[in-house]
């Protein structure tokens, strides 16, 4: 089935199309809609030649077989204009109203993406799409039939462009088309894309399965012919609909499954479409009594329909002949449904207000907060395409509720489905009476049981193996409200510790009002923003931060650090300095930049060339004939020498477990000192030897991970 009514070419068609099913439709705004659109694009041509108000007037035309209403037809005809020419989203808004002009400026912006990388542009296109359906779902029906029309002219188009609006069509649209329930328009975006796509494949498929197109034929029609005797003496009216399976979906079966094409069992397919759900049920217990039927292939998605909607029963039965078919046997109204999708209730006279109890547009909602959790353009864009793809399981309780999943859940993404409290406790997992690890992948037909447990929680393994944006959600939110509350804790042990460890100067003579007041200047709204900070690792409480704090006991308390003075060197391969050949210079002392980090040179009367660190204090950047660009050359086996201070817990084990954590990179250790900073927490301190930035990051991203580590700071290594 397909949206493919008679051509239109003139507008007084697309007038007696819309008039057919809404006879009271305001004919007066779509003619003055037509009029705009024509002189907006008036001197502008299609690729094929033709003139451009062709695509407009087929693309109101699409929407008019989907039955929508007079302010989606308009704003179909206007589609282009805002892009295209001359008028304004304000000229629109002046000639035809706010919610015409709303809707084409809602088409407009999803058009309008800058970004040049296929993903990011992927990932922008989505997101604007979701997020300009959420406020008003036309916005999306225009596009889609835009987006068919322009894929059913793709001929003219070169093959760069034709294949990337292809890719775009079968990775997004179709995909979007299927989760609103609309499988007509779903299928052609998908066979029109295919072809484009997959030229090869397209044509052996379509080669194979012509083969083979009579000895169907033959095949259907006398399963027909038998099925409608049984209907007769059943006096069931029914309508039998059958069909081969489309070349992508035999594709994609023959890739997954990694099959031959004899082996596709559903290659042919016949529909019954009857009146009442009664009836579907009595026409399926005739069929199971006259065939054998492959119980693993039964689906009953009337009592438990698709995520999207879907009804319908399906059954797959073995002919004397011993060949297979799948049947479907549905309601009219579940057929409509099918096809047309959210499409199908419109109700011109409600409007909106209709759609927005359907519960389709839920998952685009659940996207829309995923991605205000997790802003990550190319992580939701995966996440969000995984997600569309129709793949999906549908397992049980021990109760018998069917709870239906995306294909590779696991029983944590079970658990979230059924309630989030058993998402946060779940403990164990039982499938099919058996005790199974929470990261198996469960099957459709699968009885699940999830054993909770008060104690159990997320843990950060979880997101690994869970697939449902909702158990992601969860488990995220729940991991940094852990950490937050662990890090809270640990900053609070250490800020007593070190309060302890300073002594009474510290303690008194500070009133919480000159804390709390430095810590605003430090950009803390209070003590414990702070302390939370500093029990993640955020922020260091070493000597500066506490001189910030009590500036008034710095003098005493804290000693400053000593300069050194930077040192000659002769690695002159190391680096290499803009507009110079060999040149001789040292690392500074200050800040002992290590490969990888931002450096720049500076120029010094008495020791030549200095590198720092860029962000280096010590460089007078206001004295910009002393600044030379350097940068780091390739150079082999060179290491660097970094030294790291750690306020850690005073525990049997800690010592080995640091340096163990050090030496697992590779990391060459040189020196470690250990002594006691105050009760219970030793200050550690380690010099060791890296390659480059990328290793220290890799030592100090697993050092900070270790349980009872306070603090770790880099300081001036030792001589190299
Ligand atoms: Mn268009």
């Amino acid at each position: 089935m397909r949206y493919n009514g008679p051509m239109i070419k003139r507008f007084h068609e697309l007038q007696e199309r819309v008039l057919s099913y809404y006879p009271e439709a305001n004919i007066e705004l779509l003619k003055k809609a037509y009029a705009v659109s024509t002189d907006a694009h008036l001197n502008q041509r299609r690729a094929s030649n033709e003139p451009y108000i062709t695509h407009p007037l087929s693309v109101a035309a699409i929407l008019a077989e989907m039955k929508l209403d007079e302010i989606s037809i308009a704003a179909g005809l206007l589609h282009d204009v805002i892009e295209d020419s001359q008028y304004t989203r304000e000229d629109l808004a002046r000639l035809f109203g706010q919610e015409i002009s709303d809707i084409v400026w809602g088409v407009t912006k999803i058009s309008k993406i800058s970004e040049v990388d296929v993903e990011d542009a992927q990932a922008e296109t989505l997101k604007k799409m979701i997020v300009a359906m959420t406020a008003d779902v036309r916005v999306i029906l225009i596009k889609l039939a835009d987006r068919l029309h322009n894929v059913r002219t793709l001929a003219p188009l070169a093959e760069e462009k034709r294949i990337k609006i292809a890719r775009e069509t079968l990775e997004i649209y179709a995909p979007i088309a299927y989760r609103l329930g609309m499988g007509k328009i779903r299928d052609e975006l998908e066979d029109i894309a295919f072809m484009h796509l997959y030229p090869e494949d397209y044509r052996r498929i379509k080669e194979e399965v012509g083969g083979r197109t009579d000895w169907a034929l033959q095949q259907v029609e006398s399963l027909q012919q038998r099925i409608q005797a049984m209907l007769k003496e059943l006096k069931i009216k029914a309508e039998i609909q059958y069909r081969i399976k489309r070349e992508i979906s035999i594709f994609r079966k023959l890739q997954k499954q990694n099959i031959e094409l004899e082996n596709v069992y559903d290659l042919l397919a016949l529909r019954v479409i009857t009146d009442t759900v009664a009836n579907c049920y009595v026409i399926m217990g005739a069929i199971h009594q006259q065939w054998v039927h492959i119980p693993s292939r039964w689906r009953d998605f009337i009592t438990n329909p698709k995520s999207n909607f879907y009804q319908s029963i399906h059954t797959t039965i073995i002919t004397r002949e011993g060949v297979k078919f799948e049947i479907q046997i549905r309601t009219q109204e579940m057929h409509r449904n099918a096809e047309e999708g959210i499409a199908a209730h419109w109700k011109y006279k409600e409007g909106l207000a209709f759609l927005e109890n359907d519960n389709r547009l839920q998952w685009f909602r659940e996207m829309i907060d995923y991605h205000k959790s997790n802003p990550d353009p190319k992580e939701f864009l995966s996440l969000v395409k995984r997600d569309l793809t129709p793949n999906e399981i549908y397992v049980f309780t021990p109760k018998g509720k069917v709870v239906n999943l995306k294909a590779g859940s696991t029983p944590v993404d079970f658990a979230y489905a059924i309630h989030s409290e058993v998402g946060d406790h779940c403990k164990n997992a039982v499938v099919n009476e058996k005790l199974v690890p929470l990261r198996t992948r469960l099957s459709s037909g699968d009885v699940v049981e999830i054993v909770t447990h008060k104690d159990s929680h997320p843990s950060a393994d979880w997101l690994r193996f869970a697939v449902t944006p909702r158990a992601k959600k969860r488990i995220m939110a729940w991991l940094q409200k852990e950490e937050s509350a662990e890090d809270l804790e640990r900053g609070r042990r250490l800020w007593q510790k070190v309060l302890r460890a300073y002594g009474r100067r510290l303690r008194t003579g500070f009133s919480e009002a000159d804390i709390a007041r430095r810590l605003r200047e430090l950009r803390y709204d209070d003590l414990e923003a702070f302390l939370r900070d500093v029990g993640g690792g955020r922020q260091a409480l070493d000597r500066p931060a506490l001189r910030a704090l009590f500036p008034e006991a710095g003098a005493v308390a804290i000693a400053p650090a000593r300069r050194a003075a930077p040192r000659r060197g002769e690695r002159h391969r190391l680096i290499s300095v803009e507009g110079a050949g060999d040149t001789d210079f040292t690392f500074a002392k200050c800040c002992h930049p290590i490969k990888g980090e931002e450096i720049v040179g500076y120029v010094t009367k008495n020791r030549g060339l200095v590198v720092h660190r860029r962000d280096c204090p010590n460089v007078n950047a206001e004295i910009p004939s002393r600044l030379k660009r350097v940068s780091w050359m390739e150079a082999p086996d060179y290491t660097y020498r970094v030294k790291l201070q750690l306020l850690a817990d005073d525990k049997p084990g800690m010592l080995s477990t640091i340096t163990g954590v050090t030496a697992e990179t590779g990391s060459n250790i040189k020196k470690v000192e250990i002594e006691p900073a105050s009760q219970a927490v030793v200050r550690i301190t380690l010099v060791f030897e890296v390659r480059d930035m990328f290793q220290l990051n890799d030592i100090t991203g697993r050092l900070q991970a270790l349980p009872g580590i306070y603090s770790l700071q880099r300081r001036k290594a030792a001589a190299g």
